[in-house]
């Protein structure tokens, strides 16, 4: 987790300085080395780093060292998140390491009055940071203005280019300064995005610190293959034998997280779900008792699956597998952080052994079978190795660096049909 580097040798300010050491920061993390000194620079950065590496402080310390003064109304910053309670933890970073300074900050998103992030604005902030819906609205009214931006950051840039974001990042950075500097940064930049990303860049330099293992390595991953009406039961058994800190349990829709929840709170107490039907107030409230450690069991749609830093996080469950290869690399990402320790597991249908090996592929590893009494193997599937070739073809999903090490094991050419 350690680089080589310090913070002191990275000339940065005395006021710097005291905030990270009161943050408890001793050393730069290997992307905060890397970024930090080249962002200081000016120069366009696409980061990619694994899951809770320091991502958030690698951009947030160059663009506070790089605030000007004088009377600057508008923001010089503009951080862009894909969801409201990441905006909320990436403005509480920069609270932390502007400490000392006169930086103020504003998160910008949905769900909360207008007019309170409105009378923030028109006070005077020098970095926002929001979700992209509400910075258009707000800029639409006239109450944010781009004009002052230095520095564009795009955090969890592939979901912020997805097709779901890009046309509303696509606005904003059509109204933002032409000279500006811009930031990308994620565990996962599959190379199309990496391609895409150059077009709003000038001339980036792409620094990748996770070249061979995207997912954590603190992380311990296993899955079971269970059929899906017994998953329930499986959860339950599994939460009394691993006894967890704090837990997330992954479901693919709204639905199914409410379903899930409240067939878990009847059993356990201390659970709790969040998703984005539900009220912006709820949602607060649920993520404030989760960081308080109230909360054990979270059951959860993917809008807490990026970005969210909660260091008493100890399980990640995939109820359901993910859709996509990468957001498995993020769920799971949630625990581990800064090198602690964490453990994930994966419930697998019969039929999804395509996607358990996607997965794999992407993430150049093997997911070892976990066991638990009363849950033995129900059925013996094979992936396909139809699922090698697609992987292959410069699609959407990126290739791995390297073969996967799947010959461990002396397992022959059939590598690629397991069983499950
Ligand atoms: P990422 O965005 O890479 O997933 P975060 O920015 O959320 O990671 O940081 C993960 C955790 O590490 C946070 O709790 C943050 O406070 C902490 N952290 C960041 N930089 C350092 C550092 N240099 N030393 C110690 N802890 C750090
Ligand atoms: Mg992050």
């Amino acid at each position: 987790m350690r680089s080589d580097t310090t913070f002191d040798q990275m000339e940065l300010s005395d006021e710097m300085l005291a905030a990270l050491a009161n943050a408890g920061y001793e050393s730069p993390t290997p992307v905060q080395a890397g970024l930090i000194p080249r962002a200081l620079e000016g120069v366009d950065v696409m980061g990619q780093a694994r899951t809770g590496t320091g991502k958030t402080a690698a951009f947030a310390i160059p663009i506070l060292e790089g605030l000007r003064d004088g009377k600057i109304r508008g923001p010089q910053a503009l951080v862009l998140v894909p969801t409201r309670e990441l905006a909320v933890q990436v403005r509480d970073e920069f609270v932390k390491l502007a400490d000392g300074q006169r930086a103020r900050s504003v998160a910008l998103y949905g769900g909360k009055p207008i007019r309170q992030q409105i009378e923030k604005l028109r006070g005077g902030v020098e970095v926002a940071i929001g979700t992209p819906g509400r910075v258009l609205d707000l800029m639409s009214r006239g109450a944010l203005l781009l004009n002052d931006v230095d520095i564009i950051v795009l955090d969890e840039a592939d979901r912020m280019l997805d097709i779901g974001f890009r046309p509303d990042i696509e606005k904003i950075l059509r109204r933002a300064p032409t000279d500006r500097q811009t930031l990308l940064l994620s565990a996962t930049i599959p190379p199309p995005v990496e391609r895409l990303a150059r077009r709003y860049m000038d001339a980036p330099e792409v620094l990748n610190f996770s070249p061979v293992e995207i997912s954590g390595d603190t992380i311990d991953q296993y899955y079971f293959t269970v059929d899906g009406e017994r998953k329930f039961d499986l959860l339950v058994a599994l939460m009394s034998r691993e006894q967890p800190k704090q837990a997330i349990i992954f479901c693919r829709t709204k639905r199914g997280v409410d379903k899930v929840h409240h067939r878990l709170a009847r059993k356990l107490s201390e659970a709790e779900c969040i998703h984005g039907d539900l009220a912006q107030n709820v949602r607060d409230r649920v993520m404030a008792a989760f960081r308080a450690g109230k909360v054990r069991y979270l059951v959860a749609t993917d809008v807490v699956g990026r970005g969210i830093d909660v260091s008493g996080i100890s399980h990640i469950i995939n109820y359901d597998i993910p859709q996509f290869c990468d957001d498995y690399v993020h769920r799971v990402g949630r625990t581990g952080r800064m090198g602690s320790e964490g453990v994930a597991y994966t419930f697998v249908a019969p039929e999804e052994g395509n996607e358990l090996t996607r997965i794999e592929i992407r993430i150049n590893r093997l997911l070892e079978r976990a066991e638990i009494d009363g849950f033995e193997t129900v059925a013996k599937p094979t992936a396909d190795a139809s699922v090698l070739d697609e992987m292959g073809d410069g699609g959407d999903e990126a290739p791995p660096a390297k073969p996967p090490p799947f010959g461990r094991g002396g397992r022959g050419p059939r590598r690629y049909r397991r069983a499950l």
